[in-house]
């Protein structure tokens, strides 16, 4: 995949919202993409780890418009996890490659704490490995 099959734009209009969680799951599903680069809708999985709860279930609208790991094709998997433990994990299946995106618990804090806006604005500014902590393997 070349281009991501939404944009940010049509991902707020598909979430409804502009949020930091939205954003968040979107650049870690455009990392994935750029790091796996897996050539098909159905050859990327992403297995998410997050509270079971809104705001943070956001993430997946963003990962679903960022990467096209759906809930309807099965390829996205959610698993319940503490705030402290928030990490997405996408696999290749081409390759079996794998990119674990681990969410630094700072940026966490900081999202909380901040109104909506400003907090969109804290994780679409910052540089993606001062949000997630990144390991590779196969
Ligand atoms: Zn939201």
């Amino acid at each position: 995949m070349t281009s991501p099959p939404l944009t940010l734009e049509e991902a707020i209009k598909l979430h409804g919202h502009k949020g930091p969680w939205l954003i968040l799951g979107y650049r870690a599903g455009l990392r994935a993409c750029e790091v796996l680069n897996p050539k098909g809708y159905h050859s990327l999985h992403c297995v998410a780890y997050i509270p079971l709860k809104i705001p943070y279930t956001c993430s997946l609208d963003g990962i679903q418009a960022s990467t096209g790991c759906t809930l309807g094709k099965l390829n996205i998997e959610i698993h319940r996890a503490d705030v402290k433990d928030i990490h997405f994990i996408f696999i290749n299946k081409e390759n079996g490659k794998k990119l674990e995106l681990r969410l630094n618990y700072d940026i966490v804090k900081e999202v909380i704490k901040g109104d909506m806006i400003k907090a969109s604005k804290f994780v679409e500014e910052r540089p993606l490995w001062k949000l997630f902590k990144e390991r590779l393997y196969d």
